[in-house]
């Protein structure tokens, strides 16, 4: 552990105030415990995904599932990402969990097509990194051959922040990933920075307003703004809209109001593990569906 030698010998050196070198200390070691336990948590299998079903609002059928990733640590218990995705970031970690995410992903949807289930498409997050290495093209192009599911049941989210960072590369990635067959959608749209007419030029399918939008529906005018002139440009654009978030009936209708195509939120469905989620498709489907799955589960 050469690195971490110098992470103490640089970051708790030469300090002068008692007080502030132990909180730092205490913040520190609990920082590189964590990056210590993660950088093994791959090969330990201590990584879970659980996906949450993307809902049509005008039909009420779950035509998607995101995949969300959940770290079972040894002594804290079951982490979010917000917990661990900025360390594996900064570490590059992020491009070994990134690879298992979308293996796991496209496998997981494979096996739910092969049990019989409708097809779904499946969304997979990809942070800043893991959009910048690369490799990324291979990775995807590789998850999916090994898996054997079909690009156009794949899809990932990317937040704005990660395409304008370098626009040109950005666009032309993009354009690579859709020449695949697979689709791209705009994360937390609204939250960051795009520029509108930059927007025009990206190969996408849909933009998601983010969570932070959806909250004070049918109470907040400028948020409510906001979310219709998101569901608006994105139909200009000839893009479909999902909301994340939503929580309430009350949402749920202002969205259906206004035009906006899918949802995604506590209102439907929390995140569920595959079974789970195998369980509530199986409790949606028409019975000749349902059918097909029992005798596939009898061959
Ligand atoms: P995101 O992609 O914007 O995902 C939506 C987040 O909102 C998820 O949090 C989801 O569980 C949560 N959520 C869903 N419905 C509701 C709702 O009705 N109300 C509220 N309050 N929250 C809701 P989660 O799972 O904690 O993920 C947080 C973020 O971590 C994600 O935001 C995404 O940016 C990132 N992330 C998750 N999985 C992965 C992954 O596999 N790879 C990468 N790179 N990032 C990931
Ligand atoms: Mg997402
Ligand atoms: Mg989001
Ligand atoms: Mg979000």
């Amino acid at each position: 552990h050469a690195d971490t030698a110098m992470y103490r010998a640089k970051d708790l050196g030469k300090n002068n105030c008692q007080f502030y070198t132990r909180e730092m200390n205490a913040t520190i070691e609990r920082k590189l415990h964590m990056l210590e336990g993660l950088r093994n948590a791959v090969d330990e299998g201590q990584f879970q995904l659980v996906y949450q079903p993307k809902v049509d609002l005008r039909t009420g059928h779950v035509f998607g599932v995101e995949a969300l990733v959940r770290w079972l640590h040894p002594e804290y218990g079951l982490l979010g990402p917000d917990r661990f995705i900025p360390l594996a970031e900064e570490s590059g970690i992020i491009f070994a969990l990134g690879e298992w995410v979308l293996q796991t992903a496209c496998r997981q949807n494979q096996l739910w097509q092969e049990a019989g289930l409708s097809p779904l498409r499946i969304s997979v997050n990809v942070s800043p990194r893991q959009f910048e290495e690369q490799r990324l093209v291979q990775r995807v192009a590789q998850a999916l051959e090994e898996s054997g599911l079909a690009p156009e049941w794949l899809e990932l989210e990317v937040t704005e922040g990660v395409i304008m960072r370098d626009l040109q590369q950005a666009v032309a990635k993009m354009g690579e990933l859709r020449a695949m067959g697979i689709s791209l959608s705009i994360d937390d749209f609204g939250t960051g920075y795009s520029s509108l007419s930059a927007l025009k030029s990206f190969p996408i399918s849909t933009l998601k307003i983010d969570k932070s939008f959806v909250r004070d529906l049918g109470s907040n005018a400028g948020d409510e703004a906001i979310a219709s002139s998101i569901i608006g440009l994105a139909h200009q654009l000839r893009l479909r809209v999902i909301a994340e978030g939503v929580e309430t009936e009350e949402q749920r209708a202002f969205l259906r109001h206004n035009g906006c195509d899918e949802m995604q939120g506590y209102l439907f469905s929390r995140p569920l593990a595959p079974e789970q989620l195998r369980q509530l498709l199986l409790r949606q489907s028409p019975p000749d569906v349902a059918r097909r799955q029992l005798a596939a589960a009898a061959a």
